[in-house]
């Protein structure tokens, strides 16, 4: 039996930032991945978007908390992992669309984030080549930007390393071993970890870890693919985000990576629910339609590779973080959706701050002032009782 003050399931876009917040706060920690080393089930698939603009103002929080991490990491601790402040920018070519993101503006605002309407010409000026015409203006933060996955997965786990984490990868939890309403241990493939507090980090396969526990969770994998093109002159800064549907698809965003490369993203409409990873022809097609109708002058770029994988997907887009009735020292940090990249450090910050604060690891006390309140959700989830991060 091993035995860790607190054990974390999955070395993900979750699991990894936050074991290196608890390490540094001189948890004993453990890090269980079925995969051979960190990063190497979702987190790799992400396109690296970082951003603090949201419409909820929990998510517009803990994201703040990232982009300082993300943005001083070389700084700080000397990794390189391609931090690019390009901000983001949401177009609207509609007024439904203009009106939307007016009415977001406040709340946005009122979050704490660095964000405002532009007109069509610094739009012009930010994305040289994007269509003009008919173009009414959009949301511009430029504090948000973008960053390596795998570059960022490698500094968080070496970090973490450092703060004395132990990963065992190679390594597929089996069995949740509950006495009563307590998870007393974890075990995978003979071997068994027991902590006071564990963590559910298993990203699109949370409700299956779960439900060892007897828990059920919302948590359904829901498929999305990407793109990289060819590299090219550096000719645009920001994200570029464009919300308006097709019958195909809903959002369409896309930027210049540091190292010239676009990369580029779509939702596909309906959603496409699934495991399967394997990408397939009708993801460019889609894009191509987009891209050309929004960027006509990238007509010439050569797509390199595709991917696909999986937003751990929710009913209502949330995160569930908190503590359920029936697994009480089981704390779930779950369903990011197509956030998780950018909410895991400053998510991980939180979380640690919180359990090495609050004394009791069961109920966190809110005492780093983001809070975790009852939602009636958690109850039309199945839960008797779960806190949700708000
Ligand atoms: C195409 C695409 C583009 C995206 N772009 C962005 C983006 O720009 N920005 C952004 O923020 N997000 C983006 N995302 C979403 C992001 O990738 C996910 O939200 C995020 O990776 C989820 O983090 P996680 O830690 O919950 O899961 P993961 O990173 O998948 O980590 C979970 C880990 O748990 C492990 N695990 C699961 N079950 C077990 C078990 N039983 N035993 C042991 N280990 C287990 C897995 O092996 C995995 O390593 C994108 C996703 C896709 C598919």
């Amino acid at each position: 039996m091993k035995t860790y003050d607190i054990v974390i399931a999955g070395a993900g876009s979750i699991g990894v930032p936050l074991a290196w917040q608890l390490g540094a706060r001189g948890f004993k920690v453990a890090v269980i991945d079925q995969e051979a080393s960190w990063g190497r089930g979702q987190n790799r698939a992400a396109i690296g978007g970082l951003r603090a603009t949201h419409s909820d103002a929990a998510k517009i929080r803990i994201c703040l908390e990232s982009l300082k991490i993300v943005s001083t990491m070389k700084e700080d601790h000397g990794f390189d992992i391609e931090w690019h402040r390009g901000g983001y920018l949401y177009v609207a070519y509609d007024e439904a669309t203009k009106g939307s993101f007016h009415n977001l503006l406040k709340l946005q605002k009122e979050a704490g984030l660095d964000i405002d309407w532009v007109s069509p010409d610094v739009i012009e000026r930010l994305s040289p080549g994007i269509r003009t015409e008919g173009l009414l203006g959009g949301t511009y933060s430029p504090g948000d930007g973008f960053a390596s996955p795998l570059m960022a997965g490698t500094a968080y786990h070496r970090l973490a390393m450092d703060a004395g984490v132990e990963f065992f990868f190679n390594t597929r939890i089996d069995a949740l071993n509950m006495e009563g309403d307590i998870l007393a241990s974890i075990s995978a493939g003979g071997e068994t970890w027991s902590a006071p507090l564990f963590i559910n980090a298993a990203g699109a396969e949370a409700a299956d870890l779960a439900s060892l526990a007897g828990l059920d969770i919302p948590v359904h994998p829901d498929c999305h693919e990407a793109g990289v093109t060819e590299p090219v002159q550096r000719f645009m800064e920001p994200m570029v985000v464009d919300i308006r549907p097709d019958s195909e698809s809903g959002n369409y965003y896309f930027y210049q990576a540091g190292t010239g490369q676009v990369i580029f993203c779509i939702t596909p409409r309906p959603q496409i629910w699934g495991r399967d990873k394997g990408s397939t022809s009708s993801f460019l097609p889609l894009c191509v339609k987009r891209m050309l109708e929004l960027y006509p002058r990238l007509r010439n770029l050569r797509v390199r590779r595709t991917w696909r994988g999986m937003y751990p997907m929710t009913p209502d887009g949330l995160p569930i973080v908190g503590y359920p009735e029936k697994a009480k020292n089981f704390l779930q940090a779950i369903g990011m959706c197509g956030q998780g990249f950018m909410m895991g450090p400053g998510l991980g910050k939180i979380l640690a701050e919180s359990i090495a604060s609050g004394g009791s690891y069961l109920r966190p006390a809110g005492s780093t002032g983001y809070g975790f309140v009852f939602d009636e959700l958690a109850c039309e989830r199945g839960f008797d009782h779960i806190e949700l991060l708000k």
